[in-house]
């Protein structure tokens, strides 16, 4: 068989550091095992435009292997191109990149290594929650200036002690926020989620679900994202959503950039609306130089908390999703079922509900 795996270039990170798995030097470790097989391995990172390598080779490959941190977009056009597609792989979790109501229709099977990088992004969002509550970034660069001015920063700096803080999605990564969250006495835990916890992990966490989007992004200090993108999440944070905003609160989303309009978003930073953003999903992987997220400021000048799209790629999740991407190849392979969790799109329908409520 024919495997496509779409991958970013390490470069010289890469060949110093083999735990760099999910990039096209390091191969997620796969090569031996799979030419062990006999099968055909190419690894690319070219993955835009018709003369790129990802569309010439998929025109006869049978399983693609792709991130969700340098996307190979798999779309409909492409599937019809794909004569022998079997199954795509997401080394890691999201795999939005795909056309998935297309890989229903085509019977193409969508895996992702379901879980390999959960804990990583819980962090991250601990992390994005505090820095933008406390208004690190602008207090750091301040430092690096060599300036010292303690008003200019505390003056936009809270605790995140007594506030109101909601996720949106409270699935593996949500429902881990949630725990993060215990120790910071919050003043409450909300969450949003078509799919309400079982009781007794609502109680676990202490956590009130809120029913309407707009209500519980009204009650919410912090809106933090965790909700996969699809139809009924793409664009889903903009203007007319912000305005329902508590005036000034603090908006992370690790989940997916398309998920916010990234317009919108950036006036509302720029006019205080939102007292900050911060994540390390864009709607446009790489994000181009000029994209407004990049240098998006609120009134004092702090507020932005954005990074590239690393959170779920951490050496230890590197780890994780390239030993899940082989499992999922030696179960297919081997014609051993797969772990019903890493199954987005089965044979023909969707086996998970968290990519719209069907
Ligand atoms: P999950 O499937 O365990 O949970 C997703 C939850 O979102 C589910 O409970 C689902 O019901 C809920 N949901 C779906 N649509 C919703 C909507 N419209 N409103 C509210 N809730 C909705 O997934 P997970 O492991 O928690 O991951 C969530 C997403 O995070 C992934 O799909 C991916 O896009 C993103 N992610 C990002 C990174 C990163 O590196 N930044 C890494 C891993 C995952």
């Amino acid at each position: 068989m024919k495997v496509l795996a779409i991958l970013y270039n390490g470069y010289k990170a890469a060949k110093a550091e083999p735990r760099l798995l999910g990039t096209v030097e390091n191969e997620l470790g796969l090569r031996a095992y799979l030419e062990s097989l006999g099968h055909e391995y190419v690894v690319t990172s070219s993955k835009d435009g018709p003369d790129s390598d990802f569309h010439k080779h998929i025109a006869d490959t049978d399983i693609l292997i792709t991130t969700p941190f340098h996307p190979g977009y798999l779309t409909k056009d492409l599937m019809d191109k794909a004569k022998n597609l079997k199954v795509c792989v997401t080394a890691g979790v999201g795999s939005d990149h795909v056309d998935l109501n297309a890989a229903v229709d085509r019977k193409i099977q969508v895996l992702e290594v379901s879980g390999s990088n959960v804990v990583s992004v819980a962090e991250q969002v601990m992390m994005s929650i505090l820095l933008l509550v406390r208004n690190f970034v602008p207090a750091h660069e301040m430092i690096e200036r060599g300036d010292w001015q303690v008003s200019d920063i505390a003056r936009n700096a809270f605790d995140l002690e007594g506030k109101v803080v909601g996720t949106m999605g409270a699935g593996r990564i949500g429902y881990r926020v949630l725990q993060r969250l215990q120790p910071f006495n919050c003043k409450e835990l909300l969450y949003y989620d078509y799919n309400a916890l079982p009781a007794s992990a609502e109680n676990t966490v202490n956590a009130r679900r809120v029913e309407d989007l707009k209500d519980f992004v009204s009650q919410c200090d912090v809106v933090t994202v965790n909700a996969p993108l699809h139809e009924g999440t793409r664009g889903i944070i903009n203007k007319d959503l912000l305005q329902h905003f508590k005036p000034g609160a603090w908006l992370v989303n690790t989940a997916r950039g398309a998920i916010c309009n990234a317009e919108d978003v950036a006036s509302a930073v720029k006019s205080g609306q939102l007292r900050g953003y911060a994540g390390d999903v864009w709607n446009v992987q790489p994000a181009p130089k000029d994209h407004p997220w990049r240098h998006m400021k609120n009134p004092l000048g702090g507020g932005n908390g954005m990074t590239p799209h690393y959170s779920g790629t951490t050496l230890d999740a590197q780890t994780r999703y390239a030993e899940g991407t082989k499992t999922i190849l030696q179960n297919y392979f081997e014609g051993k079922p797969q772990d019903p969790g890493n199954v987005i799109v089965g044979l023909g329908k969707y086996e998970s509900q968290s990519y719209g409520k069907r």
